[in-house]
């Protein structure tokens, strides 16, 4: 002990460590269930664990057929190839969201119209969507912003009257509700994340979820580079062949492996990151108000998927020194998302500075504050402290 005390008291004098932005999360059992997975020689797409992982998905949210994919932006892209998207075709989305909301359709020719969102949730503005509905018009496509729901009773009105598919980006949302009912299952089609910064992870990952039957038989082509192999081993048909487009958007058993331990343990991560969400609520309550600092707001009628906690300031400038003012205490605090429809590309499809205002502004004052499974009581005090010490000038 006396040999090591040097060494200790150098080390309580040195800045602490950095307390990052998001720490990947594995599940005690993510080892041993990919070590199974290598020793079960099925590494490739759809064996056991996949399988796994499609059977939690489908009985927990009661969705008609759940599948993996390599990604939600791959998710995404089959959804435009499902719903059958070709150039000059319309999609309506946020512009307040990830860019693979946008880019996985216009891939395949899509043309975007941005719409504005809530000033109170940031979720696409259920008010401003039929306005933009044309002839054109393919898809709309909300994304449940921080896993709080978006407004889906105006939402599928509004597509069922137009007779427009709705896809839901659900990368925040996993087990999210609206009105009592999953995220994800309000869509013809919705879309998960497991890339390491969402509630779960499998480093990078994400499933399609169908809801519209019609589309459950062309989705496993299309998952299958274009060949009816599911259907093949399953004995349906006595040989595989191409039958459709499509491409490889089947992640690695491992992948599955390692995300299925952490669906087993769903209820206690679930529970962990609600106590993140409701420390930093409760602990920043106070000081928001009195620093015209406003905090995410959970309508009544949603129960969140507790995927990130934002803080939005009141300008600009007041953002960029709290960032500031945190990363000097060595806490990691990033912003998104840059407007979509001002973004190079998005100006190609005509976007231009006060189209979406909402969105424009909140751009601008939005911070995101660490969160991840993981993070130690110690780290989450440190960052509380690092907030409280920022006053408004
Ligand atoms: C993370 C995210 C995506 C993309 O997810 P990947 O799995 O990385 O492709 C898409 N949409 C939203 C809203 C996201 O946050």
């Amino acid at each position: 002990m006396i040999a090591h005390s040097p060494t200790t008291a150098i080390s309580t004098r040195s800045t602490p460590p950095v307390i990052h932005f998001n720490r990947p999360y594995a599940a005690e059992k993510s080892f041993e269930y990919m070590r199974q997975a290598i020793a079960n020689a099925h590494t490739c797409g759809d064996g056991p664990f996949t399988k796994k992982c499609h059977a939690f998905l489908e009985e927990q949210l009661g969705v008609a057929k759940a599948l993996l994919t390599t990604s939600c932006t791959d998710a995404l892209e089959m959804c435009a190839l499902l719903l059958g998207i070709g150039p000059g075709d319309e999609i309506i989305l946020p512009s307040f969201t990830f860019v693979s909301t946008v880019n996985a359709f216009v891939l395949h020719g899509a043309t975007p119209v941005f719409c504005d969102v809530r000033a109170d949730t940031l979720n696409l503005d259920e008010s401003a969507v039929e306005r933009l509905i044309g002839p054109k018009t393919k898809a709309i496509i909300p994304v449940h912003y921080a896993g709080i729901g978006c407004e889906m009773d105006a939402i599928m009105e509004i597509a069922g009257r137009h007779g427009v598919p709705v896809v839901e980006d659900n990368a925040h949302g996993l087990f999210g509700k609206y009105k009592g009912r999953y995220l994800g299952t309000f869509g013809a089609l919705a879309t998960q994340s497991f890339h390491e910064t969402k509630n779960f992870n499998c480093g990078e990952g994400g499933a399609l979820l169908i809801n519209d039957r019609t589309f459950a038989n062309r989705a496993e082509i299309v998952r299958e580079k274009g060949t009816n192999r599911s259907r093949f081993f399953r004995g349906q048909v006595d040989k595989y062949t191409w039958v459709d487009i499509g491409s490889s958007y089947l992640p690695s058993d491992m992948l599955a492996a390692y995300l299925y331990a952490q669906f087993e343990t769903s209820r206690q991560i679930q529970k962990i990151r609600k106590r993140i969400w409701t420390h930093y609520q409760r602990s920043l309550e106070a000081w928001a108000s009195g620093n015209g600092v406003r905090l995410p707001i959970v309508p009544k009628h949603c129960e969140q998927a507790y995927h990130m906690f934002y803080l939005l300031l009141p300008t600009h400038r007041d953002r960029q020194s709290l960032i500031s003012h945190l990363c000097a205490l060595g806490i990691t605090s990033p912003f998104h998302y840059l407007p979509l429809h001002l973004s190079d590309k998005g100006k190609e499809f005509g976007g231009k500075a006060g189209d979406c205002p909402v969105t424009e502004d909140v751009s601008n004052r939005l911070l995101r504050l660490p969160f991840y499974n993981d993070l130690t009581d110690a780290d989450l005090d440190r960052v509380v402290a690092g907030v409280l010490s920022f006053r408004i000038k």
